[in-house]
């Protein structure tokens, strides 16, 4: 057997296209785009990659983007003054801080201060906790593109046997957390569980977000699974996940590629929370 792959790029594709048609038709009824946004400090190479694809992808799909690029000695102070101020905008509907943060400047504190309405990332403990609740919330990115993945299939989530293995913030625990809310029976593995294949083996959805390249190989996979590679390795200039692709697909129902799986997914997710808030704020 070999397993269907799900494309992110044509679910992305999908998704930004109907992001358009909404921004449009708020342009038209307000008179203003929707606005997003992104704070970058310092030089880190990969930053300004991500932070590139962001605003374009905000420009090509009727989304105005606020572009703040600091320098590497700008203050916590300065930069809790800056968000301040675009908590305060109203052409702004989100606000995005790329990460990680230059070390003299504490991650947490600063992500604090914008306000929970324009948390374009979903990373605030107000979203996170609303998420816990079943609460309206912004999710975090990566999880919701998840979710979206899994749809695609046409699998069941309800009732579904769902093993996440990490359980970091931005990842593990909120893609937990939808799963359940999807009424999924979810389990969560890290690398204190003793033998995570035991659980694997039987899930009907596996997500994997750890970050070691080829972790999970087919032996490890229950036939037919949805699997969904979250992890981004780099090695030699290559992209890799965390799924050996070549066993896992033999016996996997679905299967998202590394790259082109979830990667593309965050992006499309992160214009949709734009929409979301400025829809929530009008
Ligand atoms: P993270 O914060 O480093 O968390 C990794 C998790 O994996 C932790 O919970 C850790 O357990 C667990 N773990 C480590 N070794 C393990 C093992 N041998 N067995 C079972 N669990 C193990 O990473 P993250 O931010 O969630 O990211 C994970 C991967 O996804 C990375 O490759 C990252 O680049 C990628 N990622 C991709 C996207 C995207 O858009 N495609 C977005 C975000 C992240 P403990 O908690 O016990 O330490």
């Amino acid at each position: 057997m070999s397993a269907q792959i799900i494309d992110g790029r044509k679910i992305a594709a999908e998704i930004k296209a109907q992001v358009k048609v909404e921004a449009e038709a708020f342009w038209k009824r307000k008179g203003r785009k929707m606005g997003l946004a992104v704070i970058l400090v310092g030089d880190d190479f990969a930053s300004k990659i991500y932070v590139r694809n962001k605003i374009s992808a905000c420009n090509e799909n009727c989304i105005r983007s606020f572009s703040y690029e600091l320098p590497e000695s700008t203050t916590e102070e300065e930069l809790i003054e800056l968000i301040q101020k675009l908590n305060c905008d109203d052409n702004v509907d989100g606000i995005l801080v790329q990460l990680p943060l230059p070390p003299h400047i504490r991650q947490n504190v600063v992500l604090s201060h914008i306000s929970a309405n324009k948390d374009a990332d979903g990373f605030l403990a107000e979203n996170a906790g609303n998420l816990m609740l079943g609460n309206p919330s912004l999710n975090a990115c990566t999880p919701c593109g998840i979710i979206e993945l899994i749809r695609s299939t046409g699998v069941n989530l309800d009732g579904a046997n769902a093993v996440v293995i990490g359980r970091s913030n931005i990842v593990g625990k909120p893609i937990s957390l939808l799963l359940l809310e999807n009424h999924a029976t979810v389990t969560m593995c890290h690398s204190h569980t003793a033998n995570f294949v035991n659980f694997s083996r039987h899930a009907d959805i596996l997500v994997v977000a750890v970050g070691k390249k080829g972790l999970i190989t087919g032996e490890m996979v229950k036939q037919g699974a949805v699997v969904i590679d979250v992890g981004m390795n780099r090695k030699d200039g290559k992209l890799f996940g965390d799924v050996d692709f070549d066993s896992v697909s033999k016996v996997a129902g679905y299967i998202t590629p590394v790259p082109g799986g979830v990667g593309p997914m965050t992006v499309a997710m992160l214009l949709k929370n734009i929409v979301k808030a400025a829809l929530r704020l009008e």
